[in-house]
């Protein structure tokens, strides 16, 4: 398939933020791709080369970028940075500056580095298999030497040989993750039943597809070859991480009961990290709240936990939590942060035990459990995995009125947790879906707010005196779902102990970015600019209407947008939270509604 076809549909959809116009751009695409391309197309289409559970990354910097670009267009660096100050983003500062070489003729590649073996495909044409091709190449290259950013550099300009300018812009942009179309995986379903069933209502079995497989590729190959059908068969694959279920949050007791009932399931909500395991005999692999590999956090588990199962292969859910090795008590989520790392890992497994503690079962003897109902799930759960002191199970009770619930919330949280997850008995598991089958109540709840906020770092001034070397404070955003970026909502300098801010800038420092990402809408001045990539948790005394914060601009008055006040950092950094997972616009508008409304009632008081 002709690259000039997807560049095509790439310009149009970066012309419209409208979904319908994005799902007729889609569609038209997906009906003049032959099938064998349609997965790889779906994932270009999200910027990626596979789905996220695989972990593939190009490692292209935009600083590589700059070195190949004077290396193969024989430009310099001065130019490219001019063009790239007026234009906003090095896709379309390398198309500018090729643009302007074709129509003086002076453009000519440098080289053809011969770097990609060119040989199966047609000499003249650029197709989609050869530009993925190449990609995949970028990204099998392993470590960070000279030797492998040269061959990166070569690859690179394999990839530009053959380009048009409008062309090399978005394959730019894909070299550099910033294709950014605002395309949802929604849309991409809409498209996909429009195109291959004729049918948008089909969507909600390609959303079933999606949630148990996370792979949007292999659910557009299965509904472009075997249409409708083919994914009504569709089956949990053991390996492939489900979408976990997420839980809608009640405020007290009361609240839980008139919303699930008089007989519900109480479990401890434990304060670690979801870890979904995928197990058959000694294989084991484990996925994230955010369905990233994290293996090589947790030998422990993936030594210990096969020995606790009684069953051919099975998908469990459990928390990770850090524990106090002589008195057995729960530790903050923080504490597992020490075995992020990439080495010395075998001393912080030692020094910061764990228990894994599961909670559901998705999967077992190769069968689908999610249909089950929760106790039927949780009778499977006690019947194949056995008990030990390092595998648990999540401390439940049958609850029937707000005595029990708030005396299962004294025990949860004497016991070092967050408060409780309430469980309808008889429902299924939903993957994918944040629902009122599963409640979440935290002790927090009952705060001045309301509810923590898991925010998007955008960026940072440097710290004075003590804090010195550090950043002292952060700028913070939410996450605008339809926008699909990241408005600023507070600055935070207090809730930082010494230890959490060098852990910080560790984790910082690389994310500092040339130019401010497009995606961060802030008029506020900051000292660095950081890649939008991490989130950490905040509680704040207030939600108040502002002149300068750009979150939820408008949505609650003309030209205003909200922040924080008196925010603090909580001490935790939600490693386990994808950007796009940081509050949204809309939540911190249910809170601002939710503190009026507490106000107000307490005037009639
Ligand atoms: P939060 O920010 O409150 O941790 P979240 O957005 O990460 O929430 P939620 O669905 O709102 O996700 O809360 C569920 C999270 O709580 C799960 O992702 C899991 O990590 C954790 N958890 C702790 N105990 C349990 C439990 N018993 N059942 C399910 N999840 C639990």
């Amino acid at each position: 398939m002709e690259f000039s076809i997807l560049s095509e549909s790439f310009d149009k959809m970066e012309s419209t933020r409208k979904r319908l116009e994005l799902t007729q751009f889609l569609v038209e695409l997906f009906e003049k791709t032959p099938h064998d391309v349609i997965s790889k197309i779906v994932y270009l289409i999200q910027g990626k080369l596979r789905p996220d559970f695989e972990g593939i990354e190009l490692g292209v910097s935009e600083k590589l970028v700059l070195r190949a670009a004077k290396k193969s267009l024989g430009t310099n660096e001065k130019d490219i940075i001019e063009t790239l100050n007026k234009v906003g983003d090095l896709g379309t500062t390398i198309s500018k500056v090729l643009e302007r070489k074709t129509q003086t003729g002076l453009f000519d590649f440098a080289f053809d580095s011969g770097a990609h073996d060119e040989a199966s495909f047609d000499a003249k044409s650029n197709t989609v298999e050869r530009i993925y091709e190449i990609l995949w190449d970028i990204s099998q290259l392993e470590g960070a030497g000279k030797n492998v950013q040269d061959k990166k550099i070569n690859f690179i300009s394999s990839l530009w040989n053959k380009c048009k300018p409008t062309e090399v812009k978005f394959v730019t942009k894909l070299l550099l993750g910033t294709l950014r179309l605002g395309v949802a995986e929604n849309t991409v379903m809409d498209a996909l039943a429009i195109a291959f069933t004729g049918d948008k209502e089909n969507r909600k079995k390609l959303q079933y597809a999606y949630n148990v497989s996370s792979d949007l590729g292999k659910v557009a190959e299965t509904v472009a070859t075997k249409g409708i059908e083919g994914i009504e068969k569709f089956e949990i694959t053991l390996f492939n991480p489900i979408r976990p279920m997420l839980a809608d949050r009640v405020k007290s007791e009361a609240e839980a009961i008139e919303k699930m009932g008089n007989e519900f399931a109480a479990e401890y909500k434990l304060d670690g990290e979801r870890v979904q395991l995928h197990i058959e005999g000694d294989k084991v692999v484990l996925f994230s709240r955010s369905l990233e590999n994290i293996e090589s956090y947790y030998p422990d588990i993936m030594e210990k936990i096969p020995k606790n199962i009684q069953a051919d292969n099975i998908i469990l859910e459990a928390e990770a939590v850090a524990i106090n090795e002589n008195t057995g008590d729960f530790l903050p989520f923080q504490e597992l942060m020490h075995r992020r790392r990439k080495y010395k890992i075998e001393k912080a497994i030692t020094k910061y035990p764990i228990t894994v503690n599961f909670f559901d079962v998705l999967y077992c003897n190769g069968r689908n459990c999610m249909e089950l109902s929760y106790k039927e799930r949780r009778e499977k759960l006690e019947k194949h995995v056995k008990e030990d002191e390092f595998a648990k199970y999540i401390p439940m009770k049958i609850v029937k009125n707000e005595c029990e619930i708030e005396d299962f919330m004294e025990n949860s949280i004497n016991a070092g947790s967050e408060g409780l997850m309430l469980k309808m008995l008889d429902k299924p598991y939903q993957a994918g879906s944040r629902g009122s089958h599963w409640l979440k109540l935290k002790r927090e709840y009952r705060n001045e707010l309301g509810d923590s906020l898991d925010l998007v770092v955008i960026g940072g001034y440097f710290g004075k005196g003590r804090r010195t070397g550090n950043y002292g404070t952060l700028l913070l955003a939410t996450y605008d779902e339809d926008e699909d970026n990241f408005p600023s909502i507070c600055k935070v300098g207090t809730g930082f102990t010494d230890e959490s801010l060098d852990q910080l800038y560790q984790i910082l420092n690389p994310k500092v970015s040339i130019k401010k990402n497009p995606r961060i809408i802030s008029e506020m001045e900051a000292d660095v600019w950081f890649e939008p990539e991490l989130v950490i948790e905040v509680v704040a005394s207030e939600i108040t209407l502002s002149p300068i914060h750009k979150a939820a601009l408008n949505m609650v008055r003309k030209n205003t947008g909200l922040a924080l006040r008196f925010p603090k950092f909580t001490g935790k950094i939600r490693v386990d939270k994808a950007v796009e997972d940081a509050s949204t616009n809309e939540e911190v508008i249910t809170l601002y509604k939710g503190q009026k409304k507490i106000a107000h009632d307490k005037n009639l008081m």
